[in-house]
């Protein structure tokens, strides 16, 4: 078979899907940037500006067993993450990053024409690992303030519904679902995936009741609170169940041998670790009251580690270039639930003062 024809063999579903827009890596911005790679504030992608705990380069350093393959049973880490959450180790499975749980989720509960709830505007991999499934994606909107309307998820539900997909705080919005809209969901009985990536950021959590519902699963990240993103490693909190069959279904070696030691190293700088995310929900304040100022941006109140804004005056794809120019990413959106928007991380006090002079001095070549 010639390999012109290679396109026909692919399954016709997946015939012009678009991937997740992911961020870029800063090195490979060098000709789009007026400043120097070094100097590229990154503010696209919720990462801790402050880093990964010393404990853990230091620990990296010195780590002796790379040839051999991580424990598959994460024997260790489901035991620390348990005592760190709370439940049991038993109801922890760990991947790499939460990015690969949701897909494994996606993937035990949904075959064909089942249907998922999705409350959008909301984390953009929902419906990325969704179209790579043979089910069916269900979109309940949020109102006008991206609250979840718990009447309409509640109406959405059929006996085709086996999960409803949750973010709080959501992505990129910011926003916290009350845990009563929480439990009013979860007494339908349906699977409910309550993404908590941005935990450590807002302190409210339904992490405990997973021993009580036989049908909650709450996912977590290492990636913002330990600063642990670029070695990928997340994790579920789930009734026991679930969780033996995620072990089973779950490839076998997916928590690498470095996210390991990091993770142990992370736990145990807890406190230094959580003085960084305190300052960064100082500055989450202090930024959301800076760009309200401005007047031609219009933050909503978040409590993660960024903060999303609609442009009220030009386009969000320009700023998003033209602060780019300048060495500063953010994220921008411009999608049916996202117009004319952008979302930007939290950085350090001196990442604010540089974004606030950029958009005082961009304000002017802006036109409506
Ligand atoms: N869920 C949400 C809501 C997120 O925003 C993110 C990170 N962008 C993730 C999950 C994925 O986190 P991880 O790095 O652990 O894959």
């Amino acid at each position: 078979m010639g390999g012109d024809g290679i396109d026909k063999l692919i399954r016709p579903e997946l015939d012009g899907f678009v991937g997740y827009a992911a961020s870029k890596a800063p090195e490979t911005l060098a000709d789009e940037v007026e400043v120097s790679v070094a100097d590229i504030i990154k503010l696209d992608a919720n990462e801790n500006v402050y880093g990964c705990s010393p404990g853990v380069n230091a620990a990296l350093r010195d780590y002796p067993d790379i040839n051999i393959y991580p424990d598959p049973d994460q024997t260790e880490l489901r035991k620390q993450i348990g005592e760190y959450t709370g439940v049991g180790a038993e109801h922890v499975v760990a991947g790499n990053g939460s990015d690969q749980l949701i897909d494994l989720i996606i993937r035990l509960f949904i075959s064909s024409e089942n249907e998922v709830i999705n409350c959008p505007p909301t984390f953009a991999l929902f419906p990325h690992f969704m179209n790579l499934s043979y089910g069916v994606l269900v979109p309940v909107p949020r109102d006008e303030n991206f609250a979840v309307d718990v009447a309409a998820v509640k109406a959405a539900i059929n006996q085709k519904t086996r999960l409803i997909l949750l973010a709080t705080p959501n992505n990129p919005t910011g926003t916290v679902t009350p845990r009563r809209d929480i439990l009013e969901i979860l007494d339908t009985g349906v699977p409910v995936l309550v993404d908590e990536a941005y935990y450590e950021f807002c302190g409210e959590t339904v992490a405990s009741l997973v021993s009580r519902y036989p049908n909650l699963m709450v996912l977590r990240t290492f990636s913002k609170w330990a600063g642990l993103a670029g070695l990928r490693v997340g994790y579920g909190l789930f009734p026991v169940k679930i969780a033996d069959y995620l072990m089973k279904i779950k490839e076998p070696y997916c928590v690498n041998a470095a996210a390991m030691v990091a993770v142990r190293e992370s736990f145990r700088d807890r406190e230094h670790l959580m003085g960084t995310v305190r300052a960064m929900i100082n500055e989450r304040e202090r930024m959301f009251a800076e760009l309200e100022k401005l007047g031609w941006l219009k933050p909503f109140p978040s409590r993660a580690n960024f903060i999303y804004c609609v442009v009220l005056k030009g386009k969000a794809g320009e700023l998003q270039q033209k602060l780019l120019r300048k060495g500063i990413l953010v994220r921008y959106f411009d999608l049916p639930f996202l117009q004319n928007s952008v979302r930007i991380s939290v950085g350090k006090s001196e990442h604010t003062d540089i974004l606030i002079k950029r958009l005082q001095e961009l304000e002017m070549e802006i036109n409506d």
